[in-house]
């Protein structure tokens, strides 16, 4: 099946399907070979080359739901932002980079782009001026994230697209956090659509991958460059991450509505001093998120008072697992400056707005009930 008009459940049921013409199985065989024949093909085939079967197939799938012409998967969400961002950057280039993104994007550009003679400046806040402010005449790229891990700040998409063409720079945009259910950055003008697969697209914390998503002339670009860093994925966990794509929307709708709910279950709380969830009226930038996002996400950040014992809490809680990743079917949770953002430094965290007691929950699909009721029993296991 091939056509954008069909329904988001039936893109990721059935888009891109390998027809198993040996034996008619329902769903697409597994490739597991890294050599195809050289002589009287139209293709030459290799998984390094981005053009297996069940590679084919799974870009076709993620491009349908990002409303691209194009995709490609790699070995992990930083293979994918390494790649692109390298694809479009030469030496003595300049890119704007938004304020607070993923720590390890942090992390590549600050430790790598100096070995390539890359320039490059983070804004200092979300507006149109802290943007165009960074601009010069050698930029070439602006990267975004939103919404951003782990504040869950709003940056707004147009705005970010016309800057863009009208200075004729590339847009990259990490799309993670949002999912291609809930955003879909090329309808806004976004040029390139970055996942790391690690989270919701694999969605059951089991594997590790990357995807792009762009115009064919851009992917063509990104390939060019993919080839020779060799970050394509394995064909077997391809085929899982096809597997698991096949529920993307209706695990999304679940994380949706479970967030939402615990969101305003925390806002109500006394003992929680702040929550950052786009989808809480409290939230500054609740009009943006509406007008282009379809829903928020099963991510959301909180501060708890002074008189908790946050490392206590964690501990104390039953049903959610203190963890390192995010975006599975399970809730986790997580103290960025212990884990994901711990590498940037306390001076740094604070400068991006990192609380140093902040905590990250990934609210799962389990049974929105039970995740309150375990929040609540730490809650009060902790109080000092
Ligand atoms: C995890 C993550 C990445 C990096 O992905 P890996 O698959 O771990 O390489 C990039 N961006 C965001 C927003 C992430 O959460």
């Amino acid at each position: 099946m091939k056509s954008k008009k069909i329904g988001v459940n039936t893109i990721c049921t059935h888009v891109g399907d390998v027809e198993d013409k040996q034996f008619k199985g329902a769903i697409s065989p597994l490739y597991m070979t890294n050599s195809y024949a050289y002589e009287d093909v139209k293709v030459l085939r290799y998984p390094r080359y981005f053009n297996t079967p069940n590679q084919e197939a799974l870009c076709k799938k993620i491009a349908a739901l990002e409303h691209s012409d194009s995709a490609l998967i790699f070995g992990s969400g930083m293979a994918a932002i390494s790649t692109s961002m390298l694809a479009f950057l030469n030496e003595g280039d300049h890119v704007v980079i938004q304020k607070t993104i993923y720590g390890g994007a942090y992390n590549f550009i600050v430790e790598e782009f100096p070995k390539f003679g890359i320039e490059f400046d983070f804004t200092e806040g979300f507006s149109e001026e802290d943007f165009t402010s960074k601009i010069k005449n050698n930029t070439k790229v602006i990267y975004i994230e939103t919404p951003s891990n782990p504040l869950l700040q709003i940056t707004d998409l147009n705005m970010i697209s016309r800057i863009a063409k009208e200075k004729g720079l590339v847009t990259l945009i990490d799309n993670t956090v949002a999912s291609p259910i809930n955003q879909t950055p090329i309808d806004f003008g976004i040029d390139v659509v970055i996942h790391s697969a690690t989270k919701y697209l694999g969605g059951h914390s089991d594997i590790c991958a990357g995807a792009v998503a762009a115009s064919e002339e851009h992917i063509k670009r990104i390939w060019k460059v993919g080839k020779n860093f060799g970050g394509s994925l394995s064909e077997y966990t391809v085929w899982l991450l096809e597997r698991s794509m096949k529920t993307l929307a209706l695990r999304i709708k679940k994380h949706n509505k479970n967030a939402k709910k615990v969101a305003k279950w925390l806002y109500k709380n006394p003992i929680v001093t702040r929550v950052y969830y786009p989808g809480l009226k409290s939230h500054p930038d609740y009009k943006l998120a509406k007008s282009q996002m379809k829903g928020f996400t099963g991510m959301l950040s909180f501060e708890l008072k002074e008189s908790i014992d946050t490392a206590l809490f964690l501990k104390s809680l039953q049903l959610i697992k203190p963890s390192m990743s995010l975006a599975g079917v399970e809730s986790t949770i997580l103290a960025p400056a212990k884990t994901s953002h711990a590498l940037l430094g306390k001076e740094e965290r604070k400068k991006q707005g990192i609380g140093e007691g902040l905590l990250r929950l990934s609210v799962g699909i389990e049974n929105k009930k039970d995740i309150i009721n375990d929040l609540e029993q730490a809650f009060e296991k902790s109080i000092i």
